[in-house]
């Protein structure tokens, strides 16, 4: 999938450039755990995944992977994430939302990973997560809470948990809260599925269900905020 140019990749910095020697500090240099990288199985990916986190160079690594053309970085976990949530964070950047990937790492530093489970559990959206942490004297955006999110093991759903007593569908869910972000991202060459998936909504489903969004964008004429 190419949703995002190499220049409009490189034009953006998560993080101050890594020093050359970086992967020889990565942890899964010389790793028996190869094979879990680049597994299609669930389990195996978030073993990767865990040992990701605790590797001490994984911003640089997901620096490296997000800034280089090269197609072994489309596939497999790398800087503990995997290739769908990667590509979320592309759509995050077409969107302008551009992680702190050092301050997503202090959120799963022992100091702050029990507070952001506690979150994780309480609030209902990756907003009331940031807000709350803010109050704490974090300053953090959304997005770099994503990234930790992520990190932490959790699903880092961009559409937020329905509160009590609402009782919309999903499909209303997206037509009513996210038809603004759909047809942003829509605007910006995203396709469908990967919208979907942005929003954490996989599968085909998800797709007819930001299809019909745009459909019904197009039939009221009317023209959201990008
Ligand atoms: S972050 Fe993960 S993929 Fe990257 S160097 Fe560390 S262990 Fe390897």
């Amino acid at each position: 999938m190419t949703i995002v140019n190499a220049d409009m990749r490189r034009s953006r910095s998560y993080a101050a450039p890594a020093t050359p020697d970086w992967k020889t500090r990565s942890v899964c240099r010389g790793s028996e755990m190869t094979d879990d990288f680049f597994s299609t199985v669930r389990s195996h990916k978030e073993r990767a995944r865990a040992l990701c986190v605790g590797c001490p160079v994984i911003v640089e690594c997901l620096n490296n992977q997000r800034q280089s053309d090269d197609v072994i970085y489309r596939w497999g976990v790398g800087g503990g994430l995997d290739p769908e949530q990667r590509r979320a964070l592309e759509l995050e950047e077409l969107l302008g939302n551009v992680p702190n990937l050092a301050m997503a790492k202090v959120l799963v530093s022992p100091r702050w990973l029990y507070r952001l489970r506690q979150l994780k559990a309480g609030c209902r959206s990756l907003e009331g997560i940031a807000a709350v942490l803010r109050k704490d004297g974090l300053l953090v955006d959304v997005v770099t809470v994503r990234v930790a999110v992520w990190w932490s093991g959790g699903q880092g759903s961009r559409m937020a948990r329905l509160g009590p007593g609402d009782r919309r569908s999903w499909r209303a869910q997206l037509r009513d809260d996210y038809a603004d972000v759909i047809v942003a991202l829509h605007e910006r060459g995203a396709r469908r599925a990967d919208i979907a998936a942005y929003l954490g909504i996989p599968g085909t489903n998800g797709a007819k269900g930001v299809s019909d969004v745009l459909k019904a964008v197009a039939a009221s004429g009317l023209e959201l905020a990008a």
